[in-house]
């Protein structure tokens, strides 16, 4: 079996000061690369990583935009050098067994940036926060934040408990110009401050395990994402192939159908893989090599995105849905919108809402185009195929949000086209 405790790298336990420029609360690819841009331009920056470092986590395929992210931090040589298996297409797999054609990245785009990988998250988050440190960021794991300051309205630093590993531990009050929360699905600042807000169209729960020795398509779609609805559309796998022959496979469906009184994850895993005949022959030889994990209700967003001193980023400011795999992108996009507005802050000597929060609205209006996509997927009549056939000429947008490209305002064509089948978005927001 895989075991998901991965032995600490003891680098990161060393002491921390009692002032920096920046304090980042969460060592995830928001938290990495915040830091790493902002260490970069001069400022003063430590992440605070209450979990050990490497540290498992579920999301393991990129999509293609992630690439610009990764450019902009250095590390497309070091992907390259991975054993990250390439990921070039995604497919979709309908209910009746009928498989659309991949999508092939490259087919839209003939530039390097339209392969991506599929990672171990322990590992590349890893080497976002091994690239945060080359910078000049300090890294420090064990160190739960549990309290952010506030003076008034201000966010003047936070109150962390730092461990030693071996059962130690102290409280030390960390100053900061800047708190950027990157917690992840914990929302730190966003709970506290009563600003999540579930998505009542995607109250949906998720369970994934591994397997090894599973089926492999070969070449191209070697490392291919398969999206795999089972028999009458309840629920859908997810088939991540990862290094040395590994495949993350995870169910996702509503969360009072994974999680009925009296199941297990196993119970609801195996039932579903009863629905999906075309995933059970890829498992046919397999074995399963790890423990079952669970996640629900983690489609939320957060109704302000920066206050005086604070600024949220990845999942901490919101969270959609795993099928379009846009999780890792979104955060480290977010991580450069939110490192720019703070190195902007920094300068001016301004570290307002308005200031730290002045990509929310180009960001929101992005991820916007993955929510209408995703409520798409979940609506009864719509599949990709039939939607494609009827309208061919908005193949280009669907693979640009596929791949990422959602920062462009041109998509509201296909949306219309798309009409009926998309819940308005005010429902959503009001809930
Ligand atoms: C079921 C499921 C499947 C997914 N599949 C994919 C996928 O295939 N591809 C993809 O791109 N995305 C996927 N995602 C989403 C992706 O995993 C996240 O979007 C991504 O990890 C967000 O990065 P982050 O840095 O914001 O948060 P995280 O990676 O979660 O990092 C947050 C960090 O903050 C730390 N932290 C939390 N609270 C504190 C505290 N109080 N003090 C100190 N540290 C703290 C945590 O320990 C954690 O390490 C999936 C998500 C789910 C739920």
């Amino acid at each position: 079996m895989i075991q998901a405790n991965y032995p600490a790298d003891s680098s990161f336990l060393s002491p921390i000061l009692d002032s920096y420029d920046v304090v980042v609360i969460g060592g995830g690819p928001a938290g990495a690369t915040v830091s790493a841009l902002l260490a970069e331009q001069g400022h003063s920056v430590v992440v605070l990583e209450r979990g050990t470092i490497p540290r498992f986590h579920v999301g393991e395929s990129l999509i293609p935009e992630t690439y610009w992210s990764l450019q902009r931090l250095g590390l497309i040589d070091k992907l390259k050098a991975s054993s990250f298996p390439k990921k070039f297409s995604v497919q979709f797999v309908s209910d009746g067994w009928k498989e659309s054609a991949p999508f092939y990245f490259d087919m839209h785009n003939s530039h390097e940036s339209s392969q991506t990988w599929q990672v171990e998250r322990a590992d590349f988050d890893k080497m976002l926060l091994d690239n945060a440190v080359e910078k000049g960021a300090q890294v420090r794991m064990n160190a739960q934040v549990l309290e952010v300051l506030f003076e008034g309205e201000r966010a003047p630093g936070v109150k962390v408990k730092l461990s030693d590993g071996s059962g130690n531990s102290e409280s030390k009050v960390v100053n900061a110009k800047v708190v950027v929360d990157c917690s992840g699905t914990s929302a730190f600042l966003s709970n506290r401050l009563k600003l999540r807000s579930s998505d009542p169209h995607l109250r949906k729960g998720t369970i994934w395990t591994y397997w090894k020795g599973a089926y492999r398509d070969e070449g191209k779609d070697e490392g291919a994402t398969l999206i795999m609805q089972t028999e009458g559309k309840k629920t859908w796998f997810w088939y991540i192939p990862l290094s040395d022959d590994v495949v993350s496979v995870g169910c996702t469906g509503e969360m009072s159908y994974m999680f009925p009184k009296g199941s297990t994850a196993e119970s609801t895993y195996q039932r579903e893989l009863e629905c999906c005949p075309a995933l059970e022959k890829r498992l046919e030889n397999a074995e399963q090599c790890m423990e079952y994990y669970a996640t629900k209700d983690y489609s939320y967003t957060s109704k302000e995105a920066a206050g005086d001193g604070w600024v949220l980023c990845g999942d901490a400011f919101g969270f959609i849905d795993p099928v379009y795999s846009s999780g890792v992108y979104l955060a480290m996009k977010g991580g450069e919108f939110v490192a720019d507005a703070v190195h902007d802050a920094l300068a001016l000597g301004d570290t307002s809402a308005a200031r730290l929060g002045a990509w929310k609205e180009t960001y929101s209006a992005g991820v916007e185009n993955f929510r209408k996509l995703v409520y798409a997927f979940y609506s009864p009549g719509f599949n990709f195929g039939s939607f494609l056939r009827e309208y061919p000429q908005f193949k280009s947008n669907l693979v640009d949000i596929l791949i990422g490209a959602v920062f462009k305002p041109e998509h509201d064509a296909m949306f219309e086209a798309m009409g009926e089948i998309i819940p308005p978005m005010e429902e959503a927001e009001s809930a």
